[in-house]
């Protein structure tokens, strides 16, 4: 008899990642009742998961198991902006977490709860070589839209010259098979300001291409898992022929938001019940993206004079770098603050499903971006790094449900004030000819993205075809 179906599901310690795996690991669940799931993440984001050993979910049934690795950190890493510093916890990462995760897969085995698939997100290159020792088939698990993965997959094999002779030049257009015409402002800041030793996220850079290096080692092809749907990217996903991609996403949230962020006691979903329908405007950076003081007194004074009720979330770690002996000033705009509110962290999913909100200032994080598409709510976009430019593009450009506003080149966040209201306005407008069209399409995608995630639609049977495969164990 095979043994029973179990994933290991492993991730890189940032909340950006950890959510989406988490939600993979639930929906995995619920498409094989007969499968185990154990989740992994390095010790010190596993220790903030769950602050009492206690805490960790057994998935009510002992099927769903939290079990950490080490990254070689294990009593912390502090975020730096130290380029050799980050290189360094890279270099770490790696090595110690191919070590530590070999040395779980093996604890399981002997438990007798031995792994049959390994699912690994983006950053951790070496987890396909581990499981490739042991045994065991494994999956990349793709958190950013397929259109990431196939611009990715083109520079490394054959382009990478045309975009980086030109990375500098910002309104040019680089011609990539399979995908329309991409200004280089458009493509991921990994391939246009990291490719360059000197650079800070060179360490990142050299992550991914290593990643694609993994998957070509994969026979016969390698199995991508990508969290999007089949209607939100035809053509991107045509363009990955070389690898077994299979949308099954947007992974929805399943009530358990379990992370490194803590939620903030403020009674904001109370404050949203008071607003009336499409009336707010939803403002979130992320879980790292930081702002630096000036932005954030522009950004809360022009909201305030847009005369629309607003929910801000400024994090304690953004609050915590401002300067010396301002750390504990309120904004100062807080005085003037008569028509919104600011909160630490939100249950961004619960906000983004009321029906008050009408709109979604956001920096362009895949899931961001995904949940608001889930909730059928229309953004203005602020990308600063990594794939948050394609994602913004693929908002605006492909699905157009919001508009990119204008971004400064440079700063702590690319935010430009100013330019937020007046996107703003445009995405909430209802009515005249023309206008309303985001929010329309915003509805539209709503009901499409539903469909791709209910029972028989795409990302539903795709999801199904991945689990039936492991069952039987057939490679999908
Ligand atoms: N998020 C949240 N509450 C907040 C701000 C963000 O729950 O107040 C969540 C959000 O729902 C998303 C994640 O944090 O799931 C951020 O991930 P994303 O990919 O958008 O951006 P990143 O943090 O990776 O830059």
């Amino acid at each position: 008899m095979p043994p029973q179906p179990h994933f290991l599901v492993l991730t890189y310690p940032l909340q950006g990642h950890i959510a989406p795996a988490l939600r993979l690991a639930r929906r995995l669940l619920a498409a094989a009742p007969g499968a185990l799931v154990t989740f992994s993440t390095t010790v010190t984001a596993h220790r903030r998961m769950f602050p009492a050993e206690a805490d960790a979910p057994d998935g009510g049934d002992g099927r769903l198991e939290f079990l950490p690795f080490s990254d070689g950190f294990d009593n912390g890493y502090d975020r730096t902006t130290d380029p050799a510093a980050c290189t360094d916890y890279i270099a770490s990462f790696h090595a110690a977490g191919a070590r530590s995760v070999g040395e779980l897969v093996d604890a399981l085995a002997a438990r007798g709860r031995p792994v049959t698939r390994v699912v690994y997100t983006m950053l951790l290159p070496w987890a396909a070589d581990v499981a490739r020792e042991k045994g065991v088939p494994s999956a990349l698990y793709w958190i950013q839209p397929a259109a990431v993965l196939a611009v990715y997959y083109h520079f490394f094999y054959g382009h990478a010259g045309v975009v980086t002779d030109n990375r500098h030049d910002p309104s040019f257009i680089v011609r990539l098979p399979g995908l329309p015409p991409l200004a280089v402002q458009d493509l991921p800041s990994i391939i246009t300001e990291s490719t360059d030793p000197s650079e800070f996220y060179h360490s990142i850079y050299t992550t991914i291409r290593d990643l694609f290096h993994t998957l070509d080692r994969e026979t016969p092809r390698a199995n991508v898992l990508v969290n999007t749907c089949q209607e939100l990217e035809v053509s991107a996903l045509a363009a990955m022929g070389a690898y077994n991609a299979l949308p099954i996403g947007p992974v929805p949230p399943s009530g358990d938001e379990t992370g490194l962020f803590k939620q903030d006691g403020a009674k904001y979903m109370e404050w949203l019940d008071t607003k009336p329908a499409d009336s707010v405007v939803y403002v979130a950076f992320g879980s790292r993206a930081g702002m630096d003081r000036e932005q954030l007194d522009e950004l809360l004074l022009d909201l305030e004079q847009s005369g629309r009720p607003y929910l801000c979330v400024v994090r304690k770690d953004v609050k915590a770098e401002f300067a010396d002996g301002e750390a504990t000033r309120e904004p100062e705009t807080n005085a003037r603050l008569r028509n919104g509110m600011v909160v630490e962290w939100c249950d961004q999913v619960r906000v983004l499903s009321h029906a008050a909100v009408g709109c979604f200032v956001t920096h362009c994080g895949w899931n961001s971006v995904m949940e608001s598409l889930v909730c059928g709510v229309p953004m203005v976009c602020v990308p600063h790094m990594s794939d948050q430019r394609m994602n913004a593009w693929l908002v605006e450009c492909e699905w157009r449900v919001g508009a990119r506003a204008e971004v400064r080149s440079d700063g702590v966040l690319r935010l430009r004030a100013t330019g937020v209201r007046q996107r703003v306005e445009e995405v909430m407008q209802e009515g005249e000819a023309g206008a309303g069209a985001a929010r329309r399409a915003a509805s539209e995608w709503k009901r499409v993205v539903a469909e791709a995630l209910g029972k028989g639609g795409s990302s539903d049977r795709n999801l199904r075809a991945f689990v039936e495969a492991v069952d039987s164990g057939v490679s999908v």
